[in-house]
């Protein structure tokens, strides 16, 4: 369960977990999330790390959209707690502004890896470990894989952590003040308030109708737009709803892009509801 925020509810997870103790069961991980997809909410990772020590249990961290903060100049405590995780998966293809794909999986004892390796004679025979000579496919279910590696440590040389970290902040800023023009606009109702760069909402009717329609005139108006090629909106269900969503990783999106592809949503679902032609009647 999960509490307004929908962060992860630690009195939840503390019940859980002196369940599985008291039937003897061992639970293999508890999975936090920093940053989940729809929402950018941000589990409670101190209060996490602290059930994860009492019950000796591993404390995995997915960070694929949060990881952004860890470079953030002024959001990065909304991470603390992430140091105190076992693994944590990061997705530089989102908050680092990569190409994809370019991730990773942290653990806090390389030893862990161990149990992705197998040597095989002809690619990383025993032998080479011996000799110290690196092979990533000690360190990998894959065996052929892209330099993954070479954009983001490009990146990270001519920009800095810190650049990464303003334009991740910039992101975030952005989602902000979205925010707050759909809050202000009736033509909309807009979920939670965003931690990370994602907004959800929906276009809401002037007029009393079903929920079905509102979800029928949110469908259409997602692929009309589509289909005039002026822009793209993702979408996913709240609650059994249908809702539009926002993500924005281009630092160079302005509130008034926002602004504008809300006209053009509304639009779409005034027409397919007919709205504006009674209206104009
Ligand atoms: C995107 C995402 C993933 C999966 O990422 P891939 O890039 O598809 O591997 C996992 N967890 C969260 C929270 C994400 O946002």
């Amino acid at each position: 369960p999960v509490d307004r925020e929908r962060r992860m509810q630690n009195v939840a997870l503390a019940a859980a977990l002196e369940r599985c103790a008291a039937e003897g069961a061992v639970p293999m991980a508890v999975v936090a999330t920093a940053g989940t997809t729809d929402f950018g909410s941000i589990d409670p990772l101190p209060e996490i790390a602290a059930l994860c020590d009492r019950h000796a249990t591993w404390m995995h961290v997915d960070a694929a959209y949060g990881c952004g903060l860890l470079a953030s100049p002024t959001r990065r405590e909304l991470l603390d707690g992430i140091e105190r995780a076992d693994s944590v998966t990061v997705d530089y293809h989102k908050a680092f502004f990569q190409p994809v794909s370019s991730s990773a999986v942290l653990v806090r004892d390389r030893s862990t890896l161990r149990h992705a390796t197998y040597h095989a004679e002809y690619l990383n025979p025993e032998r080479t470990v011996r000799e110290r000579i690196p092979n990533q496919v000690d360190k990998s279910l894959q065996t052929t894989r892209r330099f993954d590696a070479l954009k983001l440590w490009m990146t990270l040389r001519t920009m800095g952590a810190d650049g990464v970290g303003q334009l991740f902040d910039e992101v975030c800023d952005l989602a902000a003040e979205g925010w707050r023009l759909l809050a202000a606009d009736p033509r909309y109702d807009v979920v939670v308030e965003p931690r990370l760069s994602t907004l959800v909402f929906r276009y809401v009717p002037d007029r009393v109708r079903t929920s079905a329609d509102v979800d029928r005139a949110n469908l259409y108006a997602r692929k009309a737009l589509f289909a005039s090629g002026e822009a793209v909106v993702a979408g996913t269900k709240v609650g059994g709803g249908q809702y539009l969503k926002f993500t924005l990783l281009n630092p160079e999106t302005t509130t008034a892009d926002i602004a504008a592809v809300l006209d053009l949503i509304a639009g779409h679902a005034e027409q397919y509801l007919g709205e504006s032609l009674d209206r104009a009647c």
